[in-house]
């Protein structure tokens, strides 16, 4: 495992400069309400104008309608839009991984199917992994397509699907075939959310927000054609999708907003001592934080897998989101209070109800220490 040290370069700076003076324009504060990093709120029409601009699928192939660009523009750009609570739930796991996946795996029929509608804004995808009974053991998961003429009959349950209400469609693992090694026999699917034989009911959070879903699927006809990458390999393909899902701003920043309302609206004799040291703790592990998925970023561009230094960085950044809320929450002492009129208080009452998540989704707490501590093995 390795980090190398980096920053942005001057170019990347003035992207980012670009991007502060959309948000600026686009997210003025009182104009929409902020999320929590990647749980921002769904707005098709904000994914568009974020396409205008060429900040949806930067690093897909022009060829398809991406930007060509680097892991670390698109860090630039996602790290700008987290901080501000941005809209970005549509198109979010579609830039975020969905993409590069279909880029990496898919025909050339796929890819011109898909990555073009990614890349304007115009497609949702949610992710099929997780099912009842195969969460951290995915190699467990029950979902199962047979041969049917001209392609597959799908039959299981997939849970915890985020935004699978609003989503077009779902990249789906499951077993074709059955093997002896229980890594094999595996392959993705690209189902569509509307077809027959799918049903998707939502489950609450404990902050009455429906974030994400059960998916039954019953009978599911997929055509050959959305097979995606070659039928047996689902697990490495799979695999290769949680690099780019777990080393990202997403996994430091979904509490930023939530001490940034605090500071807007607490009064100048709130800002005593303790808030100083929260600040400054806070600052500290931060900086530290950023610079890790930063150079993540850069070994991504430079064609490595980092899946093992994405881990430790979802490891510390998820613990860091929730050790900041513990410590805001320790220092106002508040109940919490969804319907508040203040956006501090509101924001504050959805990451005390949904920051357990935090450490759960993309992998849990104890999977990723065990993947980071075999990378540590010499
Ligand atoms: C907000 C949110 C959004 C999500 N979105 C999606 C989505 O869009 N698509 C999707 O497919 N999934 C999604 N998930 C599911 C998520 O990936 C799983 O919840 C997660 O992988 C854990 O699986 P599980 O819930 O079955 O828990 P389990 O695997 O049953 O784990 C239960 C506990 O046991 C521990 N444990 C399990 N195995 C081991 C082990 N070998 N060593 C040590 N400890 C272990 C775990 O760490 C955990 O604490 C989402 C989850 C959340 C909370």
């Amino acid at each position: 495992m390795r980090f190398e040290a980096t920053e942005l370069t001057d170019a990347e700076l003035a992207l980012q400069a670009e991007v502060r003076a959309f948000c600026d324009v686009e997210l003025v504060p009182g104009t929409y309400e902020p999320g929590l990093g990647m749980a921002g709120s769904v707005d098709p029409g904000f994914s568009r104008k974020l396409a205008e601009r060429g900040w949806l699928g930067m690093a897909l192939p022009t060829e398809y309608g991406g930007g060509d660009r680097t892991a670390v523009d698109r860090f630039v750009v996602v790290e700008e839009l987290l901080r501000r609570g941005a809209p970005v739930g549509y198109h979010w796991i579609a830039d975020r991984q969905t993409g590069p996946v279909i880029s990496r795996f898919g025909t050339d029929e796929q890819k011109e199917r898909f990555l073009p509608a990614i890349c304007r804004g115009e497609v949702g995808f949610s992710i099929g992994m997780s099912e009842p009974d195969a969460g951290s053991d995915l190699a467990a998961v029950s979902a199962r397509a047979v041969r049917a003429d001209g392609g597959w009959v799908l039959n299981g349950t997939k849970i915890w699907t985020t935004n699978a209400h609003h989503n077009d469609w779902m990249v789906t693992l499951c077993r074709t075939s059955d093997t002896d090694d229980r890594h094999g026999g595996l392959s993705q699917l690209l189902v569509d959310l509307r077809a027959e034989g799918v049903e998707v009911n939502p489950i609450p959070f404990l902050d009455g927000s429906s974030e994400f879903n059960e998916v039954v699927l019953s009978d599911v006809f997929v055509p050959d054609e959305l097979l995606l990458g070659a039928e047996g390999e689902g697990w490495a393909q799979n695999t290769s999708e949680l690099a780019f899902e777990r080393g990202g701003p997403d996994r430091w920043l979904s509490t930023y907003i939530v001490v940034e309302q605090f500071l807007r609206e607490c009064e100048e004799e709130d800002l005593d001592g303790s808030v100083v040291e929260l600040l400054g703790s806070a600052t500290a592990r931060w900086f530290g934080l950023r610079n890790m998925s930063l150079a993540v970023a850069r070994m991504i561009d430079a064609g490595d897998a980092p899946a093992v230094e994405s881990a430790l960085v979802k490891e510390m950044g998820t613990r860091f989101e929730q050790d900041v809320l513990a410590a805001l929450e320790r220092l106002v002492g508040l109940e919490v209070a969804p319907g508040s009129e203040s956006l501090f208080e509101r924001l504050l009452a959805a990451a005390v109800l949904t920051g357990p998540a935090f450490t759960i989704r993309g992998g849990t707490i104890e999977i990723l220490r065990s993947v980071a501590a075999k990378g540590l093995r010499p």
